[in-house]
């Protein structure tokens, strides 16, 4: 052993635990949860009467409305119009959304748990609309918007109208901020130039979140958020052809001399990249839940039929190396789901959750491929034909790891936030 190379480590550990004698005010200041003394301590499976009812709701939605129509939105990659129409009729389309709006008023954790489809077969393309509806384009009028834009948009898109939040455009994706549609003031309006790529949900919806920059010499901080109407001159230049959550639309957005009135602007002028940030961390919990709801989708479909299927005279869930597989991957979707529950929890207690919602979606986007392409392995020949289903799940897990930040940037924020308590 070389005891030269052992003792030059020796000052590096002095240093670090002399960490321990720092005053314990000095972590207080850390960005990551902290545990708190609360007065009734419960499991993360605990929820409100209205949670619960909640669940019970989407869960029959799910199987009576969406599930008989699946197959064949995925087959002709276009959403049904009567699911959107009964999605609002069901409060799906304005979860957190006041009363006053028109909308549920329901808690964050029952639009996480409506979103993840609990007690039903989750469809990845109808949750994917609902949860990009409310969890980007509600929740950035609800927290941000004047009185009067929320009455005026909120109502609306708590009731029959389909909303888009659109950022991303060819030359920014991860690098969101690096944005080129411009915004020139006018006096009494702005005219929007410019297009953004990749929008969902924007082959339905008539209402758009756009974010264009006033002053690019400011850099991000040009960046300002407007509410603008379809009628006015959104213009829908292509619809994708994708892999997954092929019924989802996915298009690509011009903008020529839109006229947006001065009232549109949502909240304060150059607060727009705030305003993204914010919304993009909160949606990520609901993405880990979309991922979820598609593991456990898929892993219902592929045991049930492990039960079924026979093969050497047994049940296919009789051999233990079957067993196990179910095990392992029940065990990573347990902790993609209580790590998604947590940081919904976190969120509504006011409580640093960024670094947690994250860490949820990276989990559950892994947890996500590894379950849906082992449900298409454990059923065969059968996993592998469409008419199972069971393979749509598998390409839809895919774009958990895309879409509000790459697992990439995900492990960005982790390391940004855990890091510097280590300095
Ligand atoms: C189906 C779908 C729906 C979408 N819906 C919307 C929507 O409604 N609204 C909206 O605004 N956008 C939407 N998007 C866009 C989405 O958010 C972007 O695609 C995503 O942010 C990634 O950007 P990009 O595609 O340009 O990839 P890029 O940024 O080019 O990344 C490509 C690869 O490089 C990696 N990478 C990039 N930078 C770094 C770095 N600094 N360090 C390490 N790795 C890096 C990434 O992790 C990734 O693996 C959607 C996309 C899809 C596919």
């Amino acid at each position: 052993m070389n005891f030269t190379r052992l003792t030059s480590k020796l000052p590096q550990v002095a240093r670090a635990s002399s960490l321990l004698t720092r005053p314990v005010r000095q972590y207080s200041s850390l960005k990551y949860a902290v545990p708190t003394i609360c007065e009734s301590p419960s499991s993360l499976y605990s929820f409100t009467e209205e949670e619960l009812m909640f669940k019970d709701t989407v869960g029959r939605f799910a199987r009576e409305v969406v599930q008989p129509r699946v197959q064949a939105m995925d087959e002709a990659e276009v959403m049904d119009k009567d699911i959107i129409d009964s999605m609002f009729e069901n409060g799906l389309m304005g979860l957190e959304t006041e009363g006053d709006f028109g909308g549920a008023e329901a808690s964050f954790t029952a639009a996480v748990l409506a979103v993840e489809g609990k007690l039903s077969p989750p469809f990845m393309t109808v949750i994917a609309l609902c949860d990009i509806h409310n969890t980007l384009t509600n929740t950035v009028i609800r927290k941000w918007a004047n009185k009067d834009l929320k009455e005026k948009y909120l109502t609306r898109l708590a009731t029959d109208t389909v909303g888009s939040f659109c950022i991303s455009e060819a030359g920014a994706g991860s690098d969101a901020f690096a944005l080129q549609t411009r915004a020139e003031d006018k006096g009494d309006h702005y005219v929007i130039n410019g297009g953004k790529m990749w929008i969902s949900n924007s082959g339905e919806a008539e209402v758009f979140v756009i974010f264009a920059n006033v002053d690019p010499s400011k850099g991000y901080k040009g960046i300002t958020a407007f509410i603008v109407e379809k009628e006015w001159g959104v213009q829908i230049a292509k619809k994708e052809k994708k892999l997954g959550i092929r019924a989802s639309s996915t298009c690509v957005l011009n903008f020529d001399d839109i006229k947006v009135p001065k009232e549109n602007v949502l909240g304060t002028v150059g607060d727009g990249y705030k305003y993204a940030i914010d919304s993009l961390n909160e949606g990520r919990i609901g993405i880990a839940a979309q991922m979820i709801g598609c593991a456990q989708g898929a892993f219902d479909i592929a045991a049930t039929y492990a039960h079924e299927r026979k093969q050497f005279g047994k049940p296919l869930a009789s051999f233990q190396a079957m067993q196990h597989q179910f095990a392992q991957v029940a065990v990573e979707i347990e902790s993609a789901r209580l790590m998604t529950y947590n940081a919904a929890r976190l969120k509504e207690e006011g409580k640093p959750f960024v670094m947690e919602a994250a860490m949820a979606k990276f989990k559950a986007t892994k947890v996500a491929e590894q379950a849906t392409s082992y449900a298409v392995e454990w059923m065969g020949g059968n996993g592998f034909v469409r008419e199972t289903g069971v393979e749509k799940f598998y390409r839809d897990s895919k774009i958990g790891s895309i879409y509000e930040g790459t697992n990439n940037m995900q492990l960005e924020t982790i390391a940004k936030i855990l890091l510097p308590k280590y300095k």
